[in-house]
């Protein structure tokens, strides 16, 4: 697999951290959304997987390091936060043109591409 595959996945990224983050109820997060392995409050955390997710795939992991297939699984994970996010009123988003439903379609057309 080539680099510009890897490039153009890292590029959905940018825009899917802070729709994650977003989609956290993070008022009473005592580490702003970020999973932290070593605090116990983070294991009993009424919230998803969201925290987990950030932990891994922030600005500050070298997404470059990841294989091909470990980025598109982390985009697919990224996917259900922002899907499971979204109103009932974007299901039909072929006509929805808000940034969301962009992100989404732009994620299954490169996904297809590159698969
Ligand atoms: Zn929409």
């Amino acid at each position: 697999m080539s680099v510009p595959d890897k490039q153009e996945l890292i590029e959905l990224f940018e825009y899917a951290r802070p729709r994650v983050i977003q989609s956290m109820e993070l008022r009473h997060c005592p580490h702003a959304g970020f999973y932290n392995p070593v605090d116990e409050r983070c294991n009993f955390c009424h919230q998803g997987m969201e925290c987990i997710w950030m932990n891994q795939n922030d600005e500050l992991v070298d997404l470059e390091q990841k294989s091909l297939e470990e980025l598109k699984q982390q985009l697919l994970i990224a996917v259900d936060f922002v899907d499971s996010s979204l109103s009932p009123h974007h299901l039909s988003r072929r006509k929805c043109q808000c940034d969301n439903c962009n992100w989404l379609r732009k994620v299954q057309e490169t996904l297809a591409r590159l698969s």
